[in-house]
């Protein structure tokens, strides 16, 4: 609701239609214009709360796709509606990864369609193309290295090696803001599977327990020395009990002046609420500041067959509206707690966005104010990220990175996650076609 001293309604309806499209950089334009319309004794408007209420529009495709060529949106419109088929997006990442083992040439095609659109390139160098792009739009690219769980002890180190130089690269770089790391990168999943489980750990376990908590050390330090933000990812229940006691040590020991450890939170667990109540118990007690990610969580299938498989109750909500429940709950606490919580609503739900939006105006915080973040994918939600940059929000996407085989199991979750319900078109096919039709591109 607009709010001005004196206003009356009618320019009160003016505003609020007009506030809804204006950007932060368009507003002192505006706000002067106004200015010099308005006889100042009768409309003494408060422009500082006119700022606060204006409300990114999700709809805005133009703004969406603005970043995308019209040959780059027909590639996008083509590989979303190939997920149409559920039977291709089940068995094409299979056939892929047999071909490319095999040694036949298909790297090129899978580069050409899903690697491109939600992948930044197979080194880190090269994802700075798409990372410059994304900067020119006020958003910022996460480094994500692609790799995914249970490697050897070399493969540990190597990956953590890659983590250590995204660090370097993200440090003092503004189109880097935040360093990430998927915790089954770095540690042995065995050994934590076990130490979660209570199973009492050999000294061999120990031994390799040790070298797993070094390099989260070594990373958290050098994100420290350097002030860099970095991202614990969340990973299955069964281990995320020892992922959660080392970011809880490394937070408290980086986020003394300000935040440099975030953990993240899967809100479709019915544990995680109180678990966040807690640990802002814990550090108000001993003088530290939190960083979360709040996440609703990949691996819900997954995570129910364990749990019935294995006769132990789902750590999952029962349905959709519990999970949201407690994601927007979270989001309240935090906010509540901004003195010491930073977050980053890592999400595609516009919902959740737009719930964030107005809980930071509501206590009177900026649009940038640096405790406070929003993260999509990359090739994903884009009419969430660039209307949330438009409108001045702190915005960032993961950019995924590595060669093509290791990042096959993430483009798969992606096509997944895309494919089609009961006939329905995804979100991103809608979208995607809206803003063809707005360039007046046939289909
Ligand atoms: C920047 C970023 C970082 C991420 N990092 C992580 C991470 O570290 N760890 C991780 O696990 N995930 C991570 N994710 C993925 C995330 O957890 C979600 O899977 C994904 O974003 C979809 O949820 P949503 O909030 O976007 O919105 P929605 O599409 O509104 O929600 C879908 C989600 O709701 C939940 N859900 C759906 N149906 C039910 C049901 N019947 N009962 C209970 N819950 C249900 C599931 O979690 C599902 O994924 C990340 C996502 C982003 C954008």
């Amino acid at each position: 609701m607009l709010v001005g001293d004196n206003s009356d309604q009618r320019m009160n309806k003016i505003f609020n239609s007009v506030l809804l499209r204006v950007s932060v950089r368009n507003f002192v334009l505006i706000e002067s214009f106004l200015t010099s319309l308005i006889p100042k004794a009768d409309h003494k408007i408060n422009f500082a709360k006119i700022l606060i209420v204006q409300q990114p529009d999700f709809n805005n495709t133009e703004i969406a796709f603005r970043y995308k060529t019209t040959p780059e949106l027909k590639r996008a419109h083509f590989l979303f509606s190939v997920f149409k088929y559920n039977w291709l997006v089940k068995w094409v990442p299979a056939i892929m990864t047999t071909a490319l083992k095999s040694g036949l040439p298909v790297k090129g095609i899978i580069k050409q369609f899903g690697f491109r659109h939600f992948c930044g390139g197979e080194t880190m160098d090269e994802c700075d193309t798409t990372a410059k792009k994304l900067h020119d739009f006020g958003i910022g690219s996460i480094l994500d290295y692609a790799a995914e769980g249970k490697g050897n002890a070399a493969e540990l180190e190597f990956n953590k090696n890659q983590i250590l130089k995204t660090i370097d690269k993200t440090a003092g770089n503004q189109t880097y803001p935040f360093a990430v790391f998927k915790p089954t990168g770095i540690l042995s999943f065995e050994i934590m599977e076990k130490a979660d489980a209570g199973i009492p750990l050999t000294n061999d376990d120990l031994n390799v327990f040790y070298e797993g908590k070094a390099r989260v050390e070594a990373i958290c330090l050098k994100a420290a020395q350097k002030r860099v933000r970095l991202f614990v990812d969340a990973e299955d229940s069964w281990i995320q009990k020892t992922v959660d006691d080392l970011a809880e040590e490394m937070m408290e020991k980086h986020n003394r002046s300000e935040v440099i450890v975030y953990n993240t939170l899967q809100m479709y667990r019915h544990d995680r609420l109180k678990f966040l109540e807690l640990q802002i118990i814990k550090a108000r007690e001993k003088g530290y500041k939190l960083g979360f990610k709040l996440v609703r969580g990949a691996y819900m299938e997954k995570e129910r067959e364990r749990a019935e498989k294995m006769g132990y109750p789902s750590p999952i909500h029962k349905d959709k509206a519990a999970t949201d429940a407690d994601y927007d709950a979270a989001l309240g606490l935090c906010v509540e707690n901004a003195d010491i919580v930073s977050i980053c609503c890592g999400s595609h739900n516009e919902d959740s966005s737009a719930l964030l939006v107005k809980l930071m105006h509501e206590k009177g915080f900026a649009n940038d104010d640096k405790r406070f973040w929003f993260a999509q994918l990359f090739g994903m939600s884009d009419h969430i990220s660039f209307n949330l940059s438009q409108a001045g929000y702190n915005v960032a996407k993961y950019l995924p990175f590595g060669p093509i085989k290791t990042v096959l199991p993430y483009l798969s979750r992606r096509a997944q996650e895309n494919t089609s319900v009961a006939g329905q078109a995804s979100r991103e096919l809608i979208l995607i076609k809206r803003e063809l039709k707005r360039r007046k591109v046939p289909q």
